[in-house]
């Protein structure tokens, strides 16, 4: 008997200091200047910051096939406030950033990066989800590297896409600048390896096809502790008619139909597993969980961030 209360008491102290280093990261990492532009959501040992670049629109003309019953069924106020999100995976020694966002005058991504005490420098690993603008515009000004000594990890197929394409200048002036830095990968449902021999920490990051917005569209799995987080990049650009109509895709969307079918997977894995959804385009904090629905489509739930683990998990 004596030895069970020595055990719970034990593990309450363990729960309870684990608690205090996320509320303390927390706070170091919120500072009071920018609340609401940066949220700390905690993944086993990590803590993954969804940093906002910038506030967008993401309104009905961004459909290709806008059903009108639809659209006013999900969007009765018009335009809906979106946002455009990068996601900084901080371990005790790596800064990991998902995504570079616009950059240029309009991306806040770096500005944040620096009032939490991060310099550029210190970025070492960059994983991009793919290469439209408003993801990969934030790693150069003009046409230098902003992120020196980060290895970027970009999917091949992605980068021979954007190769095949030279008039797309902003794709390839990232392309040329970081030629050095670049680590393509190919899809396989394995960890990334992102780390010499003992040089991780308690962190593997998965990559996941989610080919369809772009061919080399990738989402990002990050596990610790036996807790995950999937970065599912551009797979919603609008939350609310996405997740109830998921056949609903987008004009940039390179091939609708595929963008539709990986929506579905990764929803429906998503949901199996009780993983919480990070995108880039889900309003800021950016992180939902996803319940399938009896029409066929999907409930979402926004996921409280700033929160300690015990809190955390995609529950109300
Ligand atoms: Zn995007």
């Amino acid at each position: 008997m004596l030895k069970i209360i020595f055990a719970v008491l034990f593990s309450f102290l363990v729960i309870g200091k684990e608690a205090d280093a996320a509320d303390k990261s927390s706070q170091e990492i919120l500072g009071s200047g920018i609340k609401g532009s940066i949220e700390s959501y905690k993944v086993g040992d990590i803590v993954v910051i969804a940093i906002k670049d910038t506030d967008t629109n993401m309104g009905k003309s961004i459909f290709l096939e806008p059903d009108a019953a639809i659209i006013k069924r999900l969007m009765s106020e018009g335009n809906v406030r979106s946002s455009i999100n990068t996601f900084l995976i901080k371990t005790a020694k790596h800064n990991i950033l998902v995504d570079t966002g616009i950059g240029g005058s309009g991306g806040a991504t770096h500005d944040n990066l620096v009032y939490l005490g991060i310099d550029p420098s210190e970025i070492d690993i960059i994983l991009i989800t793919h290469m439209h603008n408003d993801h990969i515009g934030g790693l150069l000004f003009g046409k230098d590297k902003i992120y020196p000594k980060a290895k970027v990890y970009i999917a091949a197929p992605e980068i021979e896409f954007w190769q095949s394409r030279p008039s797309a200048i902003a794709a390839n002036n990232v392309l040329a600048a970081y030629t050095q830095n670049i680590v393509p990968f190919e899809f396989a449902n394995k960890a990334l390896p992102l780390f010499a021999k003992g040089e991780g920490d308690d962190i593997e990051i998965k990559v996941m096809k989610a080919a369809g917005h772009t061919p080399g569209h990738s989402a990002f799995e990050v596990i610790s502790k036996k807790e995950h987080l999937l970065i599912a990049g551009d797979i919603v650009h609008n939350i609310t008619i996405q997740t109830a109509e998921p056949l609903m895709s987008v004009t940039f969307d390179t091939d609708p139909e595929e963008a539709a079918k990986t929506r579905e997977e990764i929803f429906d894995y998503a949901q199996k597993n009780k993983i919480p959804i990070a995108g880039m385009h889900i309003p800021f904090g950016g992180i939902v969980s996803i319940q399938k629905n009896k029409q066929g489509g999907y409930d979402f739930t926004v996921v409280k961030t700033n929160e300690d683990a015990q809190q955390k998990g995609g529950e109300k």
